[in-house]
């Protein structure tokens, strides 16, 4: 368990007068106007910001870029129970339709949560540290997608699967 300064994740507001709506940005473009390394918009990728992926490098539209981050901007103020989403369609943190999760990907330390908005159908994310996992799985049914294997959320298989990937 890596300990990591607060000022790391410190939350910031990004000037988005800067974007123009119809333009197509690439992920360097966004790193470049908004001072934030390419990684983070990596991660807002992950998160739920739509790129066209038919190209390369992906484009991504000022629209989209802004909706996004006023979106996650509204989501850092939004307080989600343990086992809910924020559902972006919704603008509010939502429940797991059926209570099933899907676990998207592992690492880092941090897993990458799926699940149906129960209010609307959308598709929501969750990142939550591996060590929570086991407090989520008492709420939530969690599947991985490839298997459809019902992860049982001991301690012991946490670790198994962190075994794995080293
Ligand atoms: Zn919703």
């Amino acid at each position: 368990m890596s300990i990591r300064p607060a000022t790391v994740r410190r939350s910031r507001r990004y000037n988005l007068r800067l974007i123009k709506a119809t333009w197509p940005y690439t992920v360097q473009d966004i790193a470049t106007l908004l001072g934030v390394h390419k990684n983070a918009v990596g991660r807002w990728m992950r998160e739920g910001l739509q790129a066209d992926r038919q190209q390369r490098p992906f484009l991504i539209r000022g629209d989209e870029l802004a909706r996004f981050l006023e979106a996650r901007q509204k989501k850092r103020r939004t307080k989600c129970g343990i086992a809910q989403f924020y559902c972006f369609k919704c603008r509010a943190a939502r429940d797991a339709s059926s209570r099933r999760a899907t676990l998207e990907s592992q690492r880092s330390g941090k897993v990458w949560l799926k699940a149906i908005c129960d209010h609307c159908g959308t598709r929501m994310n969750k990142v939550l540290g591996l060590r929570r996992l086991p407090q989520i799985g008492r709420h939530l049914m969690i599947t991985k997608p490839e298997s459809e294997h019902i992860i049982e959320c001991g301690e012991a298989s946490v670790n198994r699967d962190l075994e794995k990937q080293s």
